[in-house]
Formats: structure tokens, sequence, C-alpha cells
């Protein structure tokens, strides 16, 4: 009897655990809805359905989003683990865990990831993450009212570039050869549609207060280019450039006052910024861009000294003697110790139309080592050191906002275009710096070296960057915390300045 009255219990307790684990199941979802996902504008096939909890959280089952990208799912029973296996870059979720890996980087979510039977379910904050546009190659936009996910995955479309200056946003579509066009706008759009069907199909998701998104298609006899707009007062007007072929969109808010007349006179491109034309007659602009500050503090020494504070001290000497001189006229990205976006520096620069732009830095990313070097930009380090550098000082952007995070990636892939005699130029400065360096400074010279900066890379003139020392060095930090290596370095900088000129000045006598 006793027996049977402990299997009893059991069977019951085993009768309550099933029937408490069916019904968190069945309810954990309050509603399951089939939704619409289009893919670069094409109907996906499958269904694919969002699942509501009582909250109002919108999730997404993973083998749905896995089949969008034709991905494989691999589930590890040892640990829970499933991973969103995309070619070569993954995905990895867990049980009921607030953390979601993109590759090696892991960020937190606010839902949980939900196992349900063989289900695994993800919250739709999962498409709002830069790692997975940038694992995906998609931008995901799920509209919960309409019910569609709209997924396009983003291209290079190397023959768009575009900036926006002073609140006009210009888009360039360079083109091999004369194309007749036809400019049509509604609210949202302006739609150009070129007798040109060599383009491609390609999307840029722009997302900033005057466009949203470019967009390419590319038909049998024609292509269309689709400029979908924020809901603005807007004004714009399109114009060709030739030599080479371009046709040129510029796009303003109505609402914003404009500062320059980019949009009145500009028939000839290069004329566009010469706002600071009197200033330009005789004098150089050059714009010096103390590294880090603020929230960022740059790399920190043995003894606690930080790379801010001497990037900008040494700005403020060498913009005292550029001051000194009546042939240049100077403007710092910071002026104290505040925190300036990575993207805003080079914005500076080509807000004020300048000559040259200098960043200035202090090296501590490898324990040991020392020296002064000189960089500019360039899309191939000059070595994987090079390259691991201009990753650390490209790093501050983890500190900026999120919101400008997402646009990074894409701007950085549009705008990557620099002249390449912006390069040669950043690359005959160094020498002359490199040269002023060795004969005034009492330190190893490293010499001239490339990488790819994100502050440099988006200047339109010639830019370089000076890792004056090593701030994690014993003796190095010391020596940055004297005031004669400072003025020394400084010193430097503007001497090399000046000669690079006077050997231009001598170039052009030459021709
Ligand atoms: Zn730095």
């Amino acid at each position: 009897m006793k027996i049977f009255k402990a299997i009893l219990f059991q069977i019951i307790i085993l009768f309550m655990y099933i029937c408490y684990s069916y019904s968190f199941d069945e309810n954990y979802f309050t509603s399951c809805q089939k939704i619409n996902v289009l893919i670069n504008d094409e109907q996906f096939k499958n269904t694919i359905n969002v699942y509501k909890t009582s909250n109002n959280v919108e999730y997404f089952l993973i083998k749905d989003i896995a089949a969008i990208y034709n991905a494989n799912i691999i589930f590890n029973n040892f640990n829970n683990e499933s991973i969103i296996d995309f070619d070569n870059k993954k995905i990895y979720l867990n049980k009921n865990s607030n953390e979601i890996i993109f590759d090696k980087e892991s960020k937190k979510i606010f839902n949980e990831t939900i196992y349900i039977k063989d289900d695994i379910y993800i919250s739709s904050e999962i498409f709002s993450f830069y790692e997975f546009t940038k694992i995906t190659n998609t931008y995901v936009k799920w509209d919960n009212l309409s019910l569609t996910l709209n997924v396009l995955y983003i291209t290079d479309l190397p023959f768009i570039k575009y900036f926006e200056q002073d609140n006009i946003f210009r888009i360039i579509i360079q083109l091999d050869e004369k194309n007749k066009y036809i400019v049509s706008e509604n609210d949202s759009e302006i739609i150009i549609k070129i007798f040109n069907n060599k383009l491609k199909n390609g999307f840029i998701n722009i997302d900033n207060c005057i466009i949203k998104t470019i967009q390419s298609y590319c038909y049998s006899d024609f292509s269309i280019i689709k400029i979908n707009i924020e809901k603005i007062n807007k004004f714009f007007k399109t114009y060709e450039i030739y030599d080479p072929y371009r046709i040129i969109i510029d796009i303003a808010n109505e609402n914003k006052k404009i500062k320059s007349d980019l949009l009145l006179n500009n028939s000839d491109e290069n004329n566009k910024y010469d706002k600071t034309n009197y200033l330009k007659k005789n004098k150089k602009i050059i714009v010096l861009d103390a590294g880090h500050g603020g929230k960022d503090s740059g790399a920190v020494g043995i003894h606690g000294t930080k790379e801010k504070d001497i990037n900008l001290d040494i700005v403020h000497i060498l913009k005292s003697i550029f001051d000194k001189d009546k042939n240049y006229v100077v403007f710092l990205t910071r002026e104290d110790d505040r925190f300036v976006e990575l993207y805003e520096r080079p914005n500076i620069a080509n807000r004020h139309n300048a000559d040259l732009f200098i960043s200035v830095h202090c090296n501590g990313f490898y324990n040991a080592k020392n020296g002064f070097e000189i960089y500019h930009m360039d899309y191939v380090a000059s070595d994987s050191s090079a390259a691991m550098l201009a990753k650390f000082e490209n790093s501050v952007v983890e500190l900026e906002e999120k919101t400008n995070y997402g646009n990074i990636l894409l701007r950085n892939m549009l705008l990557s275009i620099t002249d390449t005699e912006n390069i040669n130029e950043s690359s005959k400065l160094c020498g002359f710096i490199s040269y002023e360096v060795s004969n005034r400074v009492k330190i190893e010279n490293k010499g001239i070296r490339q990488a790819n900066f994100a502050v440099l890379r988006l200047t339109k003139m010639p830019a370089i960057l000076v890792e004056t020392a090593y701030i994690d060095n014993y003796i190095e930090e010391q020596m940055l915390l004297t005031k004669e290596f400072r003025l020394a370095m400084a010193t430097s900088i503007y001497e090399g300045v000046v000669k690079y000129y006077a050997s231009k000045q001598h170039d052009n006598e030459k021709h």
C-alpha cells in the first residue's frame, strides 16, 4: 500500500509538472501572426510568423531568420547553445539568456532568448544591432504596424558618393559617359531615371535628418536611383558636371538656414566650398586635432598620464606657433578636455575647407615599445601592427552613441574613395615632418607608415596622424611630461608643414 501511495504521489507530481510545462509553453506567447517578408523588395516565399508575449514583446523563430539568409542552425544539446551559422560568421544564442554573441562580440538584449520544445525564439531587438547588420550584410526594418519585415542587402555602389555639409546633402552619381536622365519627385522620394542599364542593384542606408536611403535598380534599358527622403520641406536641384561625367543632386531642408551659397553657385564642383575664399587667398587653413578627450582618455601611461591631456597640450603649443605665422589660419577640433565624436573630427576639417588635417596622439598600444611614428591614411596598412593601431585609435567609436554607430560602417564604405592625390600629398607631408623630428627631437624615429584611420579616411584634404611617443613606455612617458619635448615636437610639425608648402611652391614654379 505504501509503495502504491508513493507511486501515485509521483504520478501526480509528474502530471502536475506536465500540466505546468504545457501551459507555460502555450501561454508564453499570446498571439502568433503571419508576416510579410520582403528581401530587396521581393516577396519571400516562406511563411514567417511573429509571436507576441503578454507584454507585447515580439519574437521570431530563429529557424525563420536563418531561412531568410539561407543560414544553418547548429544546436549544442550539451550546453543549450544554438548557433546561426552564416557561412563564415556566426551568431551564438543561449537558453533563457540575455546575451547574444555576434561572432566574437557579446551584446546584451532586453528580452531573453526563449526555448520552447525544439523551437528557439529571439526578440525583434536582434535586428537593431549594428553587429547583425555587419554579419548579415543587410539592413533589416521591422514594421510592426504593417507586419512587414524589410530585408535589404547592403551593396557597395561605387558609382554613388555622398556627403553632407551645412544641412545640404549632396549625392554624386558618377557615370562613364553622358547619359540622358529624367528627375521626378513625390513627398518622400526623388526618382532619377537614367538611360543606362549598366548600373548595379543595391541599397545604401543613410538615415540622417535629410535622407533615409538611396536605392539603385537596374532594368533592361534604364536604371532607377530612388532617394528616400525624410518628411521635410525639401529643396533640391540636379545638375551635371563633366570630365568625368557626373549627375549631382543637392538636397536641403528648407526649414534650416543654409550657411553657404552651395545651392546657388555650383556650376563647378571645385568651387563648392569657397565660402572661406577670402581667408584662403593668402592663407593655408590647418585643422589640428588633439586625439581623444572627455570620457575617452586614449592610452594611459604607467604613472597615469592620460594621452588626451598630452595631445591637447601639444596642439595648443602648435597652434600658438602657427598663430605667429601670417600664412596660416588654425582651427582646433577641441580646445579643452571634451569628447568629440571620432567622425565629427574630419567633418570639422571639411567644414572649414581646410588645407591640412593633423591629428596628434601618443602611442600606447604595445607594452615596452618606443619611438615616434607618423601615419597617413591608406587602405592597406603598412603591417599588422599599424593595422592594430588603427583599430585601437578607431575603437573610440564604441564610446559614441549607438544611434550613429550603425551608419558609420556604411558611410565608410562609400566615402572610402578618397583621392589618391590626398594620399600622395599626405605621404609627402609625413616625410617633411619626420625629417624635422629626426633633427630636433631625441627619440627613435620609426618613420612613415600607413593605416586605415577613421579620422583620416573621411577628410577631403591631405591628413596625417602623429604618434609622438609611447606613453606606456616608462622613459617616453617621462619625456612626454616635459615642456621641452612637447615644444620640440610642435616645432617639428610646424617646420614640416612650412617646408612641405615651400616644396610645393618650388614644384609649381618648375612647371
Ligand atoms: Zn590615440
